[in-house]
């Protein structure tokens, strides 16, 4: 594969998924349980509309734990494809790792942003990192782009996370994002 040039590159929004695009229910194995935070589908298409890629970077230690299967975890993936519908996410990151292990793809490690970057031409200068733990800013952060704290999920902790910017859920997220073309 060639390199893309420079100029063809794209940003990119990189998204955590369980408590910043959904309800985080704790290792959600079942598709019932699939509960879209409201407005998200609108923010995707806007986010698209305006160029950027959309990339779920999500660990899912649900899978290492043997809470549920990797099976079980794409039909969850489904489920909230459907429900994301008309915003369709270019591209899923998962990993299963346990913590405490020596993965070196686990969330705040910046592996499965860079996957990202080789495998889309992602320009990370121009890319934002949205999440709601502490470890989805320090993912942003290690892999060099701009990045947002949501106060739905875990986001309400009020410990410093070191983010750039806090909103108060995701649509909010979008409109800083957008705020920074003008
Ligand atoms: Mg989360």
């Amino acid at each position: 594969m060639t390199r893309p040039a420079p100029d063809q590159l794209s940003p990119a929004v990189f998204l955590d998924r369980d408590g910043t695009i959904m309800r985080d229910v704790e290792y959600c194995s079942d598709p019932k349980q699939v509960e879209i935070f409201s407005g998200v589908p609108e923010a995707l298409v806007r986010l698209k509309q305006n160029g950027y890629k959309l990339i779920i970077i999500s660990n899912q230690s649900g899978i290492g734990r043997g809470y549920f299967s990797e099976e079980q975890f794409w039909f969850v993936q489904d489920a909230i494809a459907r429900k994301l519908a008309p915003a369709v996410i270019d591209a899923i990151y998962y990993c299963p790792d346990k913590p405490g292990g020596r993965s070196t793809r686990r969330k705040p490690s910046p592996e499965m942003v860079f996957e990202a970057q080789r495998d889309h031409g992602i320009d990370l200068s121009r890319s934002f990192f949205v999440g709601d733990k502490a470890i989805d800013i320090q993912c942003g952060r290690n892999a060099g782009v701009r990045t947002i704290l949501v106060q739905t999920g875990y986001g309400l902790q009020k410990e410093d996370t070191g983010a750039e910017f806090v909103a108060r859920e995701f649509t909010e997220a979008t409109d800083i994002i957008l705020e920074q073309l003008k």
